[in-house]
């Protein structure tokens, strides 16, 4: 097996937000071998001098739709899958090129894109899927115009979501992400800004629907993620046991303290709103439903707040579409006026492990976790820049122990 050494690192430990100095870390196959104070002897080993930089590990980016080349969902309903798997290519291309080597997909991405992607087929983040997302009719995940009675429901439209109604259907469904391999299980439970007949203020499914979904994943040992924005449908999902809440901007301190108290996560995406409203409809948003960001733009750093204060744990999210998805590192700038550099830090490492259950194989540089490990220029501890712009500081990014990108 390969063995390549990472000499003079200044290493990020997460856990205790402090930079470890000088340490030496091997890594051998797939794996981080050891982390040593001492310098690491072994034979034919790639020996990689980083001079004082910072590793730390591979960011996770907890909130991320892959195939999702453009604003326009309709579109992007109507396209061949062969296109958009080329597409989801290049974009995931240009996450592990920005530092990202973990990747949850909360609608759109499969089994086939995931299996490409261990398969070394395409250049990428691990991808970590829970197929559609369901929507009820008329919901977040209803791309049809008012005007237009049929929706294609076949599996291999490259559409984000389903369109599902009633607890047998709603059960039915989620078994059938389950057989296709989902690690979590997405619902739509409020209105969105890119579906083109709700409103933000709308709730979506009812208690039933929701309880069923949730239940379907814990007997599948998985958990459910909720598209939410305001109080109430944030409320109602946890409440029913939803785990993983989106966006989340319009929280209150109740849903906060409610959140804290059954042990949710909350995955703000601020990226997406900024972008939206800066570039939305350049990148095929519709027009008409450019209103709708202003909905939940401003309050959106609120809730970072409030959440940050309350000691729930948030994990890196930002949801971006189209020629958007360049914007990936800029959610690091938009949280930092409300939460410190470690905690940003930890959102996009230990944090985003532990909402997918995988903190025990990555977000961390340990010895027997995954070499997934980024090489900063300078220490994002003390300035979080370095991580938000990565085209100045990022200097390498290796993912499963195979360097992608190195300016060594
Ligand atoms: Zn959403
Ligand atoms: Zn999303």
């Amino acid at each position: 097996m390969s063995v390549t050494i990472f000499e003079n690192a200044s290493v990020i430990d997460v856990v205790a937000g402090e930079i470890m100095a000088d340490r030496h870390v091997a890594v051998e196959g797939a794996m981080i071998k050891e982390v040593s104070e001492s310098a690491i002897s072994a034979s034919d080993a790639r020996r990689i001098d980083l001079k004082g930089k910072t590793l730390m590990p591979g960011l996770i980016d907890s909130h991320v739709h892959v195939t999702a080349f453009s604003a326009n969902f309709t579109e992007l309903q109507r396209s061949s899958p062969f296109y958009v798997a080329a597409a989801a290519a290049r974009i995931m291309g240009g996450m592990l090129d920005r530092g990202f080597t973990t990747v949850r997909d909360v609608g759109g991405a499969d089994f086939g894109l995931a299996r490409a992607v261990e398969e070394g087929l395409i250049r990428a983040p691990r991808l970590i899927y829970g197929g559609k997302a369901m929507s009820p009719t008329g919901g977040h995940g209803d791309t049809r115009p008012a005007g237009l009675d049929r929706h294609d429901d076949a599996y291999n439209q490259p559409g984000l979501g389903a369109i599902v109604d009633g607890v047998p259907e709603v059960r039915r469904r989620a078994r059938e992400e389950v057989r296709r391999g989902a690690h979590h299980l997405k619902i739509m439970g409020n209105g969105g800004i890119s579906s083109p007949t709700d409103r933000i203020s709308s709730d979506q499914f009812s208690e039933e629907e929701i309880a069923a979904v949730v239940e379907e994943a814990e007997m599948a040992d998985l958990y459910v993620v909720v598209h939410a924005y305001t109080p109430r449908s944030i409320k109602r999902s946890v409440r029913l046991g939803v785990r993983s809440v989106e966006h989340g901007n319009l929280a209150d301190r109740e849903a906060i303290d409610l959140m804290k108290e059954r042990g949710a996560f909350l995955v703000p995406t601020l990226a997406t709103y900024r972008a939206l409203k800066d570039e939305g409809v350049e990148a095929g948003l519709p027009a008409e439903l450019a209103a709708k960001i202003d909905d939940v733009l401003d309050a959106g750093i609120n809730a970072v707040e409030l959440a940050y204060r309350a000691g729930v744990p948030m994990a890196y999210g930002t949801d971006l579409l189209g020629v958007m998805h360049r914007r990936q590192a800029s959610e690091f700038a938009l949280r930092s006026d409300v939460v410190p550099a470690a905690d940003l830090v930890r959102a996009a490492t230990i944090n985003g492990a532990r909402l997918m259950r995988l903190e025990d194989e990555i977000g961390q540089v340990k010895a027997g976790m995954r070499a997934d490990l980024i090489v900063v220029e300078g220490n994002p501890l003390e300035d979080i820049r370095r991580l938000a712009e990565p085209e100045k500081n990022l200097r390498l990014v290796m993912a499963r122990g195979v360097v992608q990108a190195s300016q060594f």
